[in-house]
């Protein structure tokens, strides 16, 4: 089966790694200057020119049984003309609204499923008047194209405010479409990998704890130390998302956890890097099942009897000591260095929690004193 990924990144790669010894092949597509040396090997990269006809880009992705994506910011008007060639999972139609933190809160609200209150805003006044509505502090995020704690910015008095008021006035275009969100006290930031294949079967992963510097993500460790009623809670949440949308693939959710609650922070209609920790924990990795839910198969266990941990690698190497570590494995991205770049990550995995929380924040702090 022929499997073509938009994008060419590190997470194209690790899909390609995991599907190339279940005799799938690869193609990706690229941006102009998008670099692709994560899918260096793995299948042929086509650069994306304008004006393509879904015809013409079926024929250079070398007539895919299956398109599907590593990120959410992707033309989905050109994914939706390919649906006549082949199939495109997930549905063009659940990106878009992952594309717009609004549409994306709206849509979640709609299905019973809390967020943060939010309010929107085209206006500086809007902007203001949401932040009174909602009281400090608030986030205020652009709706399009922020992630990795991009286009964001959190108001904790009116100083602030009138700051970032006074920013967005000196940029000299016009006011991107903003979210403002009031702030969540949470106990925890969790995370649910999550998948549903073409037949309609669910499977979920165990909750994952993750802990983020500046709105990027530093470590993981899974299971998350919750309930079961939490975890259920969770897999409630998925489970309606994924039958709304009649979903095919995998969706991570992100969480906080307050009390006994979860809020939905964000939506990523992909694989997600608060679930790289799958590579050493479970029959099938995220990328395993993602790739089996596309191509029509039964999923795979995602079941984990050990502890798991995941450090990211952000522009740097581990040294030789960790990665000489017997319980941990090493995920480079062939991509150079540079600061603050995700070029790589670990997992490691223990029997006990004790031990393997204690590696995981020996290494992170080795890794960033953080
Ligand atoms: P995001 O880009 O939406 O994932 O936000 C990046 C990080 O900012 C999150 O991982 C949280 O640590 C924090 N954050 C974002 N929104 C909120 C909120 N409404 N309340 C509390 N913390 C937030």
């Amino acid at each position: 089966m022929q499997i073509a990924i938009i994008g060419s990144g590190q997470l194209a790669r690790m899909l390609a790694l995991a599907g190339w010894p279940q005799g799938f092949s690869f193609s990706f597509l690229a941006e102009p200057h998008e670099n692709t040396q994560s899918v260096d090997g793995l299948g042929q990269v086509v650069i994306r020119t304008n004006n393509l006809t879904g015809i013409q880009l079926f024929q250079a992705l070398g007539e895919p049984d299956v398109v599907t994506v590593e990120r959410e910011h992707v033309d989905t008007v050109l994914l939706n003309t390919l649906k006549p060639f082949c199939a495109v999972y997930p549905d063009p139609n659940a990106i878009e609204v992952c594309q717009h933190r609004g549409r994306e809160k709206q849509f979640l609200n709609n299905l019973g499923i809390h967020t943060a209150p939010f309010r929107l805003a085209t206006t500086l006044e809007q902007i203001s008047s949401a932040a009174a509505t909602l009281s400090f502090p608030v986030f205020v995020k652009t709706c399009e194209e922020g992630y990795d704690g991009l286009g964001q910015w959190v108001i904790r008095n009116n100083l602030d405010l009138n700051n970032l008021l006074d920013y967005l006035l000196r940029q000299n275009a016009n006011l991107p479409e903003l979210v403002i969100e009031g702030a969540v006290n949470f106990d925890r930031e969790l995370s649910l990998i999550a998948v549903r294949n073409s037949k309609g079967e669910c499977a979920f992963y165990t909750l994952t704890e993750n802990l983020h510097k500046d709105g990027i993500l530093l470590s993981s460790i899974a299971p998350a130390k919750v309930s079961e009623a939490l975890q259920d809670k969770a897999e409630a949440i998925a489970d309606k998302l994924l039958n709304a949308w009649r979903y095919v693939g995998v969706i991570a959710i992100e969480l906080f956890q307050v009390g006994e609650n979860l809020v939905v922070n964000e939506l990523a209609p992909r694989v997600h890097n608060s679930g790289h920790w799958t590579q050493a924990a479970s029959i099938s990795s995220q990328f395993s099942n993602h790739l089996r839910a596309i191509s029509g198969l039964g999923l795979g266990t995602t079941k984990t009897t050990d502890i798991v941990g995941m450090v990211n690698l952000l522009g740097t190497k581990a040294s030789k000591d960790i990665v000489s570590m017997d319980n941990v494995q090493l995920h480079l991205y062939n991509k150079a260095i540079r600061p603050g770049r995700k070029v790589g990550h670990l997992n490691l995995i223990d029997s006990n929690r004790a031990v393997l929380e204690s590696q995981v924040n020996t290494i992170r702090e080795q890794l960033y004193q953080a």
